[in-house]
C-alpha cells in the first residue's frame, strides 16, 4: 500500500524533523497498491524526506501526497529548502553530487542519496521529476506504476 509506505518512511524521519521543528505532513489516496519492491520503493522515499528535512530551515514545512493517476502512482515531496536551480538539476541525480560543498559539508552526507533514488525508480518501472524555483523549496515526484485496491464487497447476510 503506497500511503502506508510513505507514512512507515515519514516515522522513520520523525526524531530528525522534530529537532528542526518541522511540520511534515502525509495525505493522499489511502487505496493504491505499489507494483515494485516495497523496501527499495520506501528507501527511495526515506531519502528523498532525509533530504527534505536536511535542507529545509528550523521551523519549514514538508508536504508529502500520494495519489493515483491512470496506472500510476505519484508520490509527492514538496519542501521548504532553498530549491535547486536550473544548472544543478539533472546533475544533483549523479553520484556524489552536491550542490554547494559550503553549505552541505556542515550537513554531512555523500552526495549518493539522490543517485540511489533515481536507481530505485528506474529498477522498478518508475519515473522522477523535480521541479523547483530557487528560494521556493524542491517538489520531487516519483511515479511508480500501481493499482486502485480493491475491496471486498460486504456480504449483508
Ligand atoms: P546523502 O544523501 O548521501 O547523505 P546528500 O544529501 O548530499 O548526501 P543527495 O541526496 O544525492 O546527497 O543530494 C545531492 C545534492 O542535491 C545535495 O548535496 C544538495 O546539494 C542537493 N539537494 C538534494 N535534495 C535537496 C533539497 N530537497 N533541497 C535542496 N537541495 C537539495
Ligand atoms: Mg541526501
Amino acid at each position: 500500500n503506497a500511503l502506508e509506505l510513505v507514512q512507515e518512511a515519514a516515522t522513520l524521519l520523525e526524531s530528525l524533523a522534530e529537532e528542526k521543528q518541522q511540520n511534515v505532513v502525509v495525505e493522499g489516496n489511502p487505496s493504491i497498491t505499489l507494483w515494485g519492491d516495497r523496501l527499495i520503493l520506501r528507501q527511495a522515499v526515506i531519502n528523498l524526506l532525509d533530504n527534505a528535512v536536511k535542507y529545509s530551515p528550523v521551523g519549514g514545512s514538508i508536504r508529502v501526497d500520494v495519489c493515483f493517476d491512470v496506472d500510476t502512482v505519484a508520490i509527492e515531496i514538496q519542501d521548504s529548502g532553498p530549491g535547486i536551480s536550473v544548472e544543478h538539476r539533472e546533475k544533483v541525480f549523479e553520484r556524489f553530487y552536491r550542490v554547494d560543498e559550503a553549505r552541505t559539508r556542515a550537513e554531512g552526507g555523500t552526495g549518493l542519496g539522490l543517485s540511489i533514488v533515481k536507481w530505485a525508480v528506474l529498477v522498478n518501472a518508475g519515473s522522477i521529476d523535480l521541479v523547483s524555483e530557487p528560494g521556493e523549496g524542491c517538489t520531487f515526484t516519483i511515479r511508480i506504476p500501481a493499482s486502485k485496491t480493491h475491496t471486498l464487497p460486504h456480504k449483508s447476510s
